[in-house]
């Protein structure tokens, strides 16, 4: 059953494409389908407008809303480049595409954690809070902005990424070619690339034995904490402790206070690991801390929530 209300909100992400549609803020049907790696931005594309079928809205779409992995400008419905996204080098137009299959469809476009910090905001950790600053520690680490009720986007829809803040100089390589920046410390990847190195120096750790060839998961790495493993309990410490220390930088320019984690480490290492990360904030801060470290609560569904809540321009 469609509504005349019904929004399509899009996750674009580089290994799932995860669509919900929205009735007055809430999710009423959700779709799934995986990235393709090969076709490019056109067969990515194609996958989109497959998983917005798949929702079974009825009758013509009419809004989307699409938050994906790379700079979007305001105003504009171009993505890119996005480095996680096959074949996806340059800014791509997502409304020409998607109005190929959805006719008068209006489309919106956003970055994936802008949208995702956009959903905690309206109607999950920050729900009521004028600011809010949303850390997604995951693979990588993300992070949006919201000030003086509204999601700061920046001028290339960027704002609050604080995945490449420098918190070690010269410090460990990072993904994204630069070096010691707080993904390269906090990350799962980073975690893992770090760990592989010192144990393939000659230092003992579960965490290689536990992961073998395969992906180090956080399912790993909290199996190598429980267990006591010197190596994981230091990583991970240190993986709270540069996050609060962003956290904190952030906290000096903008002045939030309400700081929402989320994120599949940060859900896997729960209560322990966001104390840790405002421990570690008022630690860094010159004066008491106003910084208060709040679990996320939409989970897997903040990133389809949030682009559809592009449409909700009296708040957003
Ligand atoms: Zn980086």
């Amino acid at each position: 059953m469609s509504s005349p209300s019904t929004i399509v909100g899009v996750d674009l992400g580089g290994t799932k494409i995860y669509a919900v549609a929205v009735v007055d803020g809430e999710v009423v049907a959700t779709a799934k389908r995986s990235t393709p790696r090969v076709g490019g931005p056109a067969a990515v594309l194609e996958r989109v407008a497959d998983t917005i079928d798949k929702l079974g809205v009825a009758g013509a779409v009419r809004r989307i809303g699409v938050g994906g992995p790379g700079p979007s400008i305001a105003g504009s419905s171009l993505l890119g480049p996005a480095a996680n996204l096959p074949g996806w080098d340059r800014p791509v137009d997502i409304a020409g595409a998607l109005r190929r299959r959805f006719a008068d469809a209006e489309v919106r476009v956003d970055n994936d954690v802008n949208a995702a910090a956009r959903a905690e905001w309206l109607h999950g950790a920050g729900a009521g809070a004028d600011d809010l600053l949303a850390v997604f520690v995951g693979t990588g680490v993300g992070g949006g902005v919201v000030l003086d009720g509204r999601v700061r986007r920046g001028a290339a829809g960027l704002a609050g990424e604080i995945g490449h803040l420098v918190v070690v100089p010269d410090g460990e390589p990072c993904g994204c070619g630069g070096r010691g920046h707080l993904e390269a410390y906090a990350g799962r990847a980073g975690i893992e690339r770090i760990a592989r190195r010192r144990h393939a120096e000659g230092e003992a750790t579960a965490l290689v034995e536990l992961a073998g060839d395969g992906r180090m998961k956080s399912s790993v790495i909290a199996a190598a904490v429980a267990d006591g493993d010197a190596m994981a309990v230091e990583l991970v410490d240190r993986a709270a402790d540069v996050v609060g220390q962003a956290v904190a930088s952030v906290a000096l320019v903008v002045d939030v206070a309400l700081v929402a984690v989320g994120g599949g480490l940060a859900e896997r290492f729960g209560e322990p690991f966001l104390r840790r990360i405002e421990a570690a904030a008022a630690t860094a801060l010159p004066w008491p801390s106003p910084v208060r470290v709040v679990p996320t609560v939409l989970g897997d569904v903040a990133g389809g929530l949030g682009a559809a809540l592009l449409f909700d321009e009296e708040r957003s």
